[in-house]
């Protein structure tokens, strides 16, 4: 296998092709800790892509409830499990979390889904550690929905006093989940057929239904389970990140790029996903202004999901502040105690980024903010804190403002007489 340099772990891995890497990358922030599990995202995309015959189990976005439920069943348990008896005790995250924008998590010690191919697996064409789900594990999406795990120790028991943050006795949350559009696909390093490519423009990751020939490498491979094979056509299909909106050639865009069906949707306005410049070895190039670069490189609150599995994932999640932290860290790798933190007690700018989410359906390649008055000054979660209504600005790819907005929620007061009043 060929060398490739993973930033998330930290160093260099193996990987079946030489890297290559899109101009700007197909990226995304979930903040995990707004998400009601309301499921619109997810109807918005079986609405629009998968609702034909043959489709009934794809769910091409989804969002499940950790820890119990999952789609397909315990696909990350087992995925773990596969590579923890490919290298057992070797899973672990060594070094420090930095700043440097080439390895802020630290090292990862342990080996990926490629590597652990390369030692356990024959023959020796065989490239990634995955599992094919079986029937029944695709057929109930939502399994454990709103099920919380119990008290540490006690077994079949919630906690029953109640329960006060940093870190509730009780918990679960919501994890939404879509296709990664991976650095490193595992589709497609998997596939025989070569029926999967990265789009140069975007590195969005697409499936030739043409090329295909429904052997289900990908299914096998993909460690998030992304990739869904079809039976009455007999060719797998997966997301496609509404490419036809992130080009602006979607009759809605009017010639502008826009944010994805799933993202547009979202109610909890969680979701923000824009398009990531890329340096030539894969990191992302300094982009102070992007809100995804800002999210994910300067304040580092939103962290890559699974990034031990090896596949440099697109998607990254503000880590909910209620949950146990080994948890987390098992989810999202060592970054977590600080992008908690941060979160809890964030600054000016960070607040302004935080309402950039949602207000508009356009993509956002850069922000400004405008220092407004002091409008709060006192204690929060036990330390001084002073609040700001600073205006956050909004710009599009052809620089041109697409909206401004405050930190302070606008009140508007209707008259007594309006368009519905009787
Ligand atoms: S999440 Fe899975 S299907 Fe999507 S690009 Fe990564 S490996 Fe492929
Ligand atoms: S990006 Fe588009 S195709 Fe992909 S999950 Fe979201 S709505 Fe579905
Ligand atoms: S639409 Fe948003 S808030 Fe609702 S389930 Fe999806 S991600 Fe969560």
């Amino acid at each position: 296998m060929a060398r490739v340099n993973n930033w998330h772990l930290g160093r260099e891995m193996s990987y079946p092709y030489e890297a290559r890497f899109p101009e700007r990358q197909f990226a995304f922030v979930f903040n995990i800790n707004r998400c009601i599990a309301c499921q619109s995202c997810t109807m918005a995309c079986k609405s629009t892509w998968t609702f034909s015959k043959g489709q009934e189990h794809m769910w091409w976005a989804n969002v499940e409830t950790k820890p119990y439920g999952g789609y397909p069943q315990s696909w990350d348990i087992k995925i773990l499990h596969k590579l923890h008896e490919a290298d057992p005790g070797g899973q672990y995250w060594d070094g420090v979390v930095s700043d440097e924008r080439t390895g802020p998590y630290g090292q990862f010690e342990g080996k990926t889904i490629f590597e652990a191919a390369e030692t356990t697996l024959d023959p020796e064409s065989s490239r990634v550690v995955g599992y094919l789900p079986a029937d029944e594990e695709w057929s109930s999406p939502n399994i454990y929905e709103d099920n919380p795990v119990g008290k540490k120790g006690v077994r079949d028991q919630l906690d029953k006093v109640g329960t006060e943050l940093p870190v509730h006795d009780t918990w679960f949350f919501y994890l939404a989940r879509i296709c990664n559009h991976c650095s490193y696909p595992a589709c497609l390093a998997a596939c025989p057929r070569k029926a999967i490519y990265k789009r140069p423009e975007d590195g969005i990751v697409l499936l030739d239904q043409e090329q295909c020939r429904g052997y289900r490498k990908c299914v096998e491979a993909c460690p998030y389970k992304k990739s869904m094979y079809r039976g009455n056509t007999r060719v797998s299909e997966k997301c496609i990140a509404c490419y036809p909106r992130v080009e602006g050639t979607d009759p809605e865009s009017d010639g502008v790029p826009m944010e994805t069906r799933c993202m547009a949707a979202c109610i909890g306005q969680i979701r923000l996903q824009g398009l990531a410049k890329l340096d030539e070895d894969g990191t992302w190039a300094e982009d102070r202004q992007n809100p995804l670069y800002y999210l994910v490189h300067e304040a580092k609150v939103a962290l890559p999901l699974y990034p031990q599995l090896g596949t440099q994932p697109n998607g990254y999640y503000i880590p909910p502040r209620w949950v146990p932290k080994p948890y987390l860290e098992q989810m999202f790798g060592p970054g977590v105690e600080r992008a908690v933190e941060r979160y809890k007690f964030p600054d000016r700018e960070l607040l302004c980024v935080l309402n950039l989410f949602r207000r508009d359906n356009r993509i956002i390649f850069r922000y400004e903010i405008e220092e407004g008055p002091k409008i709060y000054e006192g204690n929060y979660r036990g330390r001084p804190f002073t609040l700001y209504n600073d205006t956050v600005i909004a710009f599009g790819e052809d620089g041109r403002e697409l909206f401004r907005t405050t930190v302070e929620e606008p009140l508007h007061v209707r008259t007594n007489v309006h368009a519905n009043s009787i």
